[in-house]
Order: C-alpha cells, then sequence, then structure tokens
C-alpha cells in the first residue's frame, strides 16, 4: 500500500505556481487575486478559509477576505457579488459554503461572475466542462484528478466507482473522469443513497478505483474493495472527540489497497491547490497570458 499524499503533490503545484506568478511579477504585472466572502461563523469553513488564504499567500497571489453577518440578507449578499464581480483587480471569487439557510446558495453560485468562479461551480463552466469544454473545473473534482496524475495512475480504461453525488464532488468528479479529458477516459458507475446495498457493492467489489464522498465515517469496509483497489477518500469528518476522519475505514482498509488518500492530508488539500491552479487561470485569461 502506499499514501496518495495530497500535501507533497499541493506543495509541489503551489511552488510551480509560485514560480509562474514571480515571473510575471518581474515582468510588471501585478499579482494575481482571490476574494472569499465568508457569511457567518461556522468553525469548519472559518477553517478551510483560513487554509485558502494562507495557500494563496503562498502561491504568490493576493487576497482579501470579506466577513458578513449570518443574519445579511439574500439581496444585500449578491450586492456585495456584484461589487466584486465589478472590480477589475479580482480574479477569483469563493463564496464560502455553506450559507445561512435563509439565504438560497445557488442563486449565489449563479450570481458570481463564471470568468470569478474559481470554485466551478456556476452552472456556465459546470457546464462546458460537462461539455468537455475550457472551463473551471470544480475544485474537489478536479483537485483528485491532478493527486492521480502526479503519482501516474492509470484511469484510461479503468473502472472507477464513485460513491455520492453531490454537485460539489460526486457528479463532478463522475463527469470528469468519463469525459475524453486529458486525465480522463475511465469507465465510471455513480452510486448514491437510492444505490441497492447489493448492487452498490457489486460495483465497488471490481472497480479498479473507488471514490467516496458520502459524509459517514467508516464508510466503505474491507469487505467493499477488491486487492489492489486504488481509493480516494474525500470524506472530512468530525469525531466527538475532535479528530478528523474520512469516510474509509482506514486502518483495515489500506492493506488492501495499492494507493489510497489519507485523512487529513489527502483530497482537501487538494482542493486548495486546485482552487490556486483556477484563480492563476483566471489571472492568465484576464492578462490573455498562455
Ligand atoms: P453531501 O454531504 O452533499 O451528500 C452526501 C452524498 O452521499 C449524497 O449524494 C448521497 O446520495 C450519498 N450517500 C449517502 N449515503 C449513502 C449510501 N448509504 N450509499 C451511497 N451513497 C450515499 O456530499 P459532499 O458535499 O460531497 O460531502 C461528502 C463528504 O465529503 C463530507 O464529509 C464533506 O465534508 C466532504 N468534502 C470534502 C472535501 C475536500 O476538500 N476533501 C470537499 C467537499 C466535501
Amino acid at each position: 500500500m502506499q499514501l496518495l499524499d495530497g500535501k507533497k503533490c499541493a506543495d509541489s503545484l503551489i511552488a510551480e505556481i509560485g514560480k509562474r506568478v514571480a515571473g510575471y511579477v518581474e515582468g510588471g504585472l501585478r499579482k494575481p487575486h482571490m476574494t472569499v466572502i465568508l457569511v457567518g461563523e461556522h468553525a469548519p469553513s472559518e477553517s478551510y478559509v483560513k487554509s485558502k488564504i494562507t495557500t494563496s499567500g503562498l502561491s504568490g497571489f493576493e487576497s482579501n477576505l470579506i466577513r458578513l453577518p449570518e443574519t445579511i440578507r439574500e439581496s444585500e449578499l449578491l450586492a456585495k457579488i456584484r461589487d466584486v464581480n465589478d472590480d477589475p483587480t479580482t480574479d477569483g471569487l469563493i463564496v464560502q459554503l455553506p450559507l445561512p439557510k435563509h439565504i438560497n446558495s445557488q442563486n449565489i453560485i449563479n450570481a458570481i461572475d463564471p470568468a470569478k468562479d474559481i470554485d466551478g461551480f456556476h452552472p456556465a463552466n459546470f457546464g462546458r466542462m460537462t461539455l468537455g469544454q475550457k472551463a473551471f473545473r470544480p475544485a474537489t473534482a478536479y483537485g483528485i484528478c491532478k493527486l492521480l496524475q502526479f503519482y501516474n495512475i492509470p484511469i484510461k480504461g479503468k473502472h472507477c466507482v464513485v460513491i455520492g453525488r453531490s454537485n460539489i464532488v460526486g457528479k463532478p468528479i463522475s463527469i470528469m473522469l468519463s469525459n475524453d479529458f486529458d486525465i480522463g477516459n475511465a469507465t465510471v458507475t455513480l452510486t448514491h443513497i437510492e444505490t441497492p446495498r447489493e448492487l452498490l457493492l457489486d460495483e465497488t467489489r471490481r472497480a479498479d478505483i473507488v471514490i467516496v464522498a458520502v459524509g459517514i465515517p467508516g464508510f466503505v469496509t474491507p469487505d467493499m474493495v477488491k486487492e489492489g483497489v486504488v481509493l480516494i477518500d474525500v470524506g472530512i469528518n468530525r469525531l466527538e472527540s475532535g479528530k478528523i476522519v474520512g469516510d474509509v475505514a482506514f486502518d483495515a482498509v489500506a492493506p488492501k489497497c495499492s494507493w489510497i488518500t489519507p485523512v487529513p492530508g489527502g483530497v482537501g488539500r487538494m482542493t486548495v491547490a486546485a482552487l490556486m491552479i483556477n484563480t492563476l487561470n483566471a489571472y492568465q485569461n484576464n492578462f490573455n497570458l498562455a
């Protein structure tokens, strides 16, 4: 068993981005700029945002965090997004999810300028990505692809099973890996909460690659996978003890895997790295850089 080390891969990608940015700045351009909007006080969101801001600095970017109160009206948040959309000094915009229940998240995502949508959640980007066109790819799914690529894990022609169909992880990764992309061309089965247990087991037991994003600690057990599987654990679950674990019963399942992601230190780091790639691309688009 070998670890798919998200930290190592992310550090390498960020160092590469940093060099690119240094070159642009030496050439007289301003730095790339990322704006993050955080609504309310949600402990996990605070920690994700902190990591995004820190990593943007390591990438050579500038960033700013706009904090808004939990009670903000949807119309006020939309107005703030319009301000950032209209600001030519910002290349990428993230509105940290989840939002308070009185705000319709899809309305918010739809309001982000697709050219600044570094999360890749806007329907224009999601649609283009689905059609195999140039787009900002949803960051967690893109991060998984970059991690598989970094470790030269064969994908083309492989059988991949995705567990979980969220718009931010399961759905996009199933589309990306099945598309005729640079990192793709797998045969993908997408499973979800309505997939009968027997069918789920039939699929996962013959999969070459299993990607799990359900948010249930210990969901994937050794009897669910074959010897030599590549296992990508997207889950981030906080136990009562405060310990962070994924969706895989890691100690029991890892010995059966050829490759497995740790939690923490796996996909989470790659999500942030993918956001930096998308921000750099947004900046390059703005300045017509190759
Ligand atoms: P979600 O929480 O929105 O939905 C869960 C999904 O799991 C649903 O699609 C549901 O159909 C499926 N599911 C639930 N029970 C199932 C079962 N018994 N069999 C098959 N499918 C089942 O999904 P999400 O937002 O993708 O989050 C999933 C996990 O990934 C969470 O732990 C979340 O914190 C984590 N996450 C991590 C990152 C990262 O960067 N590492 C990014 C996003 C989400």
